[in-house]
């Protein structure tokens, strides 16, 4: 049997019925060869980072365990991306589909196309309130216990959406 790596993806979209996207994105993430979609979270609402002359946020985590390498799940994720035609105009503008590879199994990843844990996560409650629904056990690797980096960041103005 080949061994699959857990893994996390954020997902995260502000243009174009931006729940929509999120939701597609997950069926999309269930078809990808050589991996299995495992638990969803809610979507979340949250406001931009930097410009906020855009759109409210919708996020969300998946947990997907693959047989693929992190550079080609990376490749996979950003064919989603494309597939979504994903408008990207500014740093941190607006964007119809961002997915970020969060966590690949306890693998620390520094390369010149991908940093994993992905650098933000850390402080970002978009991402984390979404993780700890899923994976309420976690510590990333490198250290910080998921309980302990929520502690950091309070859920401010981040509202979890109705199922
Ligand atoms: P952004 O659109 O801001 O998410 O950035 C996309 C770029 O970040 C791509 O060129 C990726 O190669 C790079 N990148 C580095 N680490 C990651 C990661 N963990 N997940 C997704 N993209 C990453």
């Amino acid at each position: 049997m080949t061994e699959t790596v857990r893994c996390f993806i954020g997902l995260g979209s502000n243009l174009d019925d931006p729940q929509q996207q999120v939701l597609s994105a997950f069926d999309e993430l269930a078809k990808l060869d050589g991996c299995r979609l495992g638990t969803r979270s809610s979507l979340y609402r949250s406001d931009p980072v930097g410009p906020q002359d855009q759109p409210d946020f919708i996020n969300a985590v998946a947990e997907l365990y693959t047989s693929l390498e992190a550079e080609a799940l990376l490749d996979q994720l950003q064919a989603i991306e494309q597939h979504h035609r994903r408008v990207r105009e500014r740093h941190w503008g607006p964007r119809t589909l961002d997915l970020d590879l969060l966590l690949y199994g306890n693998d620390l990843i520094d390369t010149a196309r991908l940093h994993v844990p992905h650098p933000y996560m850390r402080e970002r409650g978009f991402v984390l309130w979404p993780l700890a629904e899923i994976a309420p056990e976690l510590t990333l690797p490198g250290g910080g216990a998921l309980d302990s980096l929520l502690a950091l960041c309070p859920m401010g103005t981040l509202e979890r959406l109705p199922l």
